[in-house]
């Protein structure tokens, strides 16, 4: 999957993932790899 664009968090860093929470592309600083989804959504979900 090819992203393009700055991450939507800190737009300081080019996005490498697009979350299918929110749908906002962000960047490996702002990816939660185990949950699959950036890491704003990470915070919020209650699981
Ligand atoms: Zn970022
Ligand atoms: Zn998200």
């Amino acid at each position: 999957m090819s992203v393009t664009g700055l991450c939507h968090v800190c737009e300081a860093a080019p996005a490498s993932h697009t979350c299918p929470r929110c749908g906002r592309a962000v960047c490996e600083d702002h990816w939660d790899d185990d949950a699959d989804i950036c890491t704003a959504c990470a915070q919020g979900q209650t699981q």
